[in-house]
């Protein structure tokens, strides 16, 4: 199947409307300005630049780890404006997820990355791409057998058509972002095929000054192993551990390699996995690595400005911004 087809199930073309309509708009903005009019006083309260509070002070790297149930979704902002989603969380929190976006100014997604196609990673992505604005997708190529074929899936496809978006397929080894003083590397996935989803998980390296992230999706040792065999710097002040925390995830090998400062754990409270495995938790603890739970803590934010992360929690039911 050639490349771009494979995710191409539907691609519809924007209506002429919306052409119309976004015509309107420039338009009247353009009224206004000549009118003197600030257009932000015109939006309701909020809706127009964040608060001054949740501006990053400028060099100020942050990375929010959501309490997203069990399930994971982690946004990127950048010191220079951009923002950078990797996966969405589940349907049933889709539109406190907007909402928090929206909140914290990413009413513009420069990049969205799904880690793999399981609804607790995707299931809340179709409404991030119909509520804002996605500049580019980047997603794992699924061998056929291995593609899903669910409603979940399928939402997100047409979405992506209907946003006239083009997935990008991941390749380990790619630098996929370079800019705001950040690097994103895609390390994983390095083979063709597996026998779990989990596997096909795109794994990234984001490198800050002396400070790294590594975002894991639900990758477990198969591909943990492959990551190490091909050689790549695994380091990172900060990991996002995989599959939730278990324990067939944050191998002893791995973290050898990883050696982080701090572990972030996203899962469900009381969730029917018993995630994060206790197994999990005292490799993380021998390790020397201080562990944050989105089940426990809610929200998790790191600050960096290159020298040094600095770890929040925002509490159980408070939202980001
Ligand atoms: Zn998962």
């Amino acid at each position: 199947m050639p490349k771009g087809k494979r995710y191409a199930k539907r691609t519809r073309r924007r209506p002429a409307w919306v052409g119309v309509l976004a015509l309107l708009v420039v338009a009247a903005a353009g009224i206004l300005r000549y009118l003197g009019v600030d257009w932000n006083t015109l939006l309701p309260a909020g809706a127009g630049a964040p608060a001054a509070s949740q501006t990053a002070p400028e060099g100020t790297l942050q990375v929010y780890y959501f309490d997203v149930g069990q399930a994971d979704s982690e946004l990127i902002c950048l010191p220079t404006g951009e923002h950078i989603l990797i996966d969405a969380g589940t349907s049933s929190t889709q539109e406190e997820l907007v909402r928090q976006l929206r909140s914290l100014g990413a009413e513009t997604l420069d990049l969205v990355v799904a880690t793999h196609p399981h609804a607790d990673h995707i299931g809340g992505m179709a409404a991030v791409l119909e509520a804002l604005t996605v500049e580019q997708i980047v997603m794992p190529v699924t061998s056929d057998s291995s593609t899903p074929t669910t409603q979940t899936y399928e939402a997100l496809l047409d979405a992506i058509g209907e946003e006239g978006l083009t997935v990008t397929p991941a390749q380990a080894g790619e630098e996929i972002w370079n800019g705001g003083g950040a690097s994103l590397q895609v390390l994983a996935p390095n083979a063709q095929s597996y026998g779990d989803l989990n596997d096909y998980s795109v794994v990234l390296r984001l490198a800050y000054g002396a400070d790294s992230f590594l975002f894991t999706g639900d990758a477990e040792e198969t591909s943990e192993e492959e990551m190490l065999s091909r050689g790549y710097t695994l380091n990172a002040t900060v990991l996002k551990c995989g599959h939730h925390g278990s324990e067939t995830s944050t191998s002893q090998p791995f973290l050898d390699a990883v050696r982080p400062q701090y572990a972030v754990i996203s899962c469900g409270v009381d969730n029917d996995y018993g995630h994060p495995d206790q197994v999990t938790l005292d490799r993380l603890e021998a390790a020397g690595a201080e562990v944050f739970r989105t089940d426990l803590q809610g929200t998790i934010v790191a600050f960096t400005e290159g020298s040094g992360v600095t770890m929040t929690a925002l509490g159980k039911g408070v939202e980001a911004g």
